[in-house]
């Protein structure tokens, strides 16, 4: 059995942020593990929707850190390696097909994994789901080959993915049950905002509309909705959502709620075990509450500050949430979480593609939402949120 001091499981964003920490700190040759399934070493996931599916970026652009790095630092690399099962008390994982990796302290990064599809004709060939590197590839050599794309959800992914097939030429059409795309987080204007931008860049829109069946033989040849309407496709996109990546955790004993629960020091309940990213349910003292955040900034934030606690720096993760996306050519930040907020100021003007969003809670600007605005309103969305002040007044007129 291969030993080490360190041992992160999941080769993912975490990883790549947290070895980094960990090896600037000056940890020993040898000392690391990542034990990922991926067949890559860790990368950057946002531009597998935007840059590199459209073909802008290349592969080598990913890397988080290059094979010198692990090289240099003595970092193993366990690659194409699936852990079966994490023996807490044993501290070893057992691995797919035999093996065991034993370490003193371990990051849990497994990330979340998509939701699928549970409907008729789900498997035909031509449905596909975004995560990672291979799916993005495989989505760029498809959409060389289809010309109508039917994308399902109007989240992030869903607006994103919809923005580059249609860049790229497709008829598309982005389909999704609300009434409105991305309601869960857009306010009523914004939602607007971005549908008449994605339809004056020739999107259709099907809103209201959730699939049932995939038709085809082999390919699927449409998309048929609970409203009885067909739309055809000869490349389906489905951004339905993740859900934390826990199974390898069944029976390890660790606390299990909605993600691996941690504490504000991202440990679990196991002593010497932390999770950072996607995965971790972490206690967020900034806001008194639990939160599970799927966002790239989250995945950076915590993989460095679990490096430090795994070191023996013991703080708590104290961090505004931080979220950003590009579709078309806008890009847009958001800070914060709106949740409780009684209170929405909008500056600029939100029938143009330059405005910001403010949420409040009583006196408190609790988030903000900021497009092609000057520098001064990040800086302060920043700056209000992490101090908890308010809104001042010039933004509220
Ligand atoms: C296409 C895409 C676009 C995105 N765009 C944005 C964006 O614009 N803005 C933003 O803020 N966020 C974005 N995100 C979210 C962001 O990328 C994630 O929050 C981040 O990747 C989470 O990092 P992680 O390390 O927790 O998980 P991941 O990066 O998913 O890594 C998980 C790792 O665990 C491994 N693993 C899981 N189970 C096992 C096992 N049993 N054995 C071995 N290895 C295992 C996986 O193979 C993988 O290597 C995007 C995500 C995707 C997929």
């Amino acid at each position: 059995m291969d030993n080490y001091r360190y041992v992160i499981l999941g080769g993912g964003m975490v990883a790549g942020y947290a070895a980094r920490e960990l090896a600037e700190r000056g940890i020993g040759r040898g000392e690391l593990a990542i034990v990922s399934s991926d067949d890559a070493m860790p990368y950057e996931r946002p531009p597998l929707s935007k840059g590199f599916l459209r073909g802008d970026e290349d592969e080598a652009s990913l890397f988080i850190n290059d094979r010198a790095f692990y090289e240099e630092h003595g970092v193993a690399l366990h690659l194409e390696t699936t852990v079966e099962h994490l023996d807490s008390s044993g501290r070893k994982l057992l691995l797919r097909g035999g093996g065991e990796v034993g370490f003193e302290r371990l990051l849990v990064a497994t990330g979340a994994r998509v939701r699928t599809l549970d409907a008729p004709g789900a498997g035909l060939v031509g449905i596909y789901y975004l995560r990672g590197l291979d799916d993005s590839k495989a989505i760029r050599a498809a959409a060389q080959e289809s010309r109508r794309a039917v994308v399902l959800g109007g989240s992030f992914i869903g607006m994103e993915v919809a923005a580059v097939l249609s860049q790229l030429g497709l008829e598309t059409t982005l389909a999704f049950p609300d009434d409105r795309v991305w309601k869960r987080f857009f306010t009523a204007e914004m939602s607007a905002f971005f549908e008449r931008y994605y339809e004056d860049r020739g999107v259709l829109l099907a809103r209201g509309e959730r699939a049932v069946r995939l038709h085809g033989e082999e390919r699927v040849e449409a998309v048929e909705f609970e409203s009885g309407r067909r739309l055809p496709a000869d490349l389906v996109v489905a951004g339905l959502g993740v859900t934390p990546a826990v199974e390898v955790l069944d029976g390890a004993g660790l606390a299990i709620d909605g993600g691996v629960v941690v504490n504000e020091y991202l440990e679990t309940n196991v002593p010497g075990v932390l999770a950072a990213g996607d995965v971790a349910n972490f206690f967020d003292v900034r806001s008194g509450t639990r939160r599970r955040l799927e966002h790239w900034d989250n995945a950076v934030e915590q993989g460095k500050h679990a490096a430090r606690v795994l070191l023996g720096q013991r703080e708590p993760f104290v961090h505004v949430p931080y979220f950003f996306s590009d579709v078309f050519d806008l890009s847009y930040e958001f800070w914060g979480a709106t949740e409780g907020a009684d209170e929405v100021v909008t500056a600029g003007d939100v029938r143009s593609p330059s405005f910001s969003v403010w949420w409040s809670r009583g006196d408190q600007t609790v988030a903000a939402f900021v497009m092609n605005r000057p520098d001064e309103e990040r800086a302060l969305a920043q700056e209000l949120i992490s101090g908890s002040k308010p809104l001042p007044l010039p933004l509220r007129s």
